[in-house]
């Protein structure tokens, strides 16, 4: 798996990029230069990997679009040691940048074959997410919470009621909410009953559907 020297450089390229249109947090930018993106898609549109762009992968998803990822990775406020919760581990891109801010990451994808082909993935590229669960994302993941953090990269209709009670008091869930366009939605749990709503406008993301495939 080779990151070559072209490579990075596109890649420092595209970090100005994101922080030209408006990411500040230097460790997320930070991230986004050190994880070699061009490995999370198939080698024929490696091109691509360095254009602020989603893209295809396998099972009909996407990766998303690094300004995307970074948006949704500032809001959170990631902290090492955070216990972090991803819907939709797709690619895994996101997953190694939550990994590379030092998260302890529990991810949950709903395809099979996307979720066999990024567990082996990431473990061939050395990120280690605490958990990778084959499931349904609706229903988060129980057993391991609360979570300080949880971050849903899926268009979600609505805010799924089970990821709410499993986020700490004083945790933030950053969920794009919507059909199409979605619109960001940041949520901080202010006490055990009481949630703050803030919105961060539009983004278009794939469905977040229901049960295991
Ligand atoms: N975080 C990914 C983005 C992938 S796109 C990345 O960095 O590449 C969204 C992913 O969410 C897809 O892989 C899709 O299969 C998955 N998904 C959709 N509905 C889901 C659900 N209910 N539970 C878990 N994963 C889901």
């Amino acid at each position: 798996m080779e990151d070559s020297y072209r490579q990075q450089g596109k890649r420092k390229l595209l970090v100005e990029l994101v922080r030209e249109k408006g990411i500040k947090d230097e460790k997320v930018l930070q991230a986004i230069n050190e994880i070699p993106r061009h490995l999370f898609m198939d080698s024929s549109f490696e091109d691509h990997a360095y254009q602020d762009k989603a893209f295809p992968i396998a099972a009909g998803q996407t990766i998303s679009q690094p300004f995307t990822v970074a948006f949704q990775t500032e809001l959170l406020q990631v902290e090492r040691g955070d216990l972090i919760l991803e819907v939709g581990t797709g690619s895994g891109y996101q997953a190694a940048v939550l990994c590379e801010l030092g998260a302890k990451v529990y991810t949950i994808e709903r395809q099979q074959k996307l979720y066999k082909k990024t567990k082996n993935f990431l473990q061939k590229l050395g990120y280690r997410p605490k958990f990778m669960s084959f499931g349904d994302g609706y229903k988060g993941l129980p057993e391991y919470a609360p979570f300080d953090k949880i971050i849903v990269t899926a268009g979600a209709p609505f805010i799924p009621k089970p990821l709410m009670s499993q986020l700490k008091i004083g945790g933030r869930l950053v969920i794009p909410v919507g059909e199409d366009p979605q619109i960001m939605t940041l949520l901080k749990r202010t006490s055990a009953k009481s949630f703050q709503k803030e919105t961060f406008g539009e983004f278009r993301f794939v469905p977040l559907l229901e049960d295991k495939n």
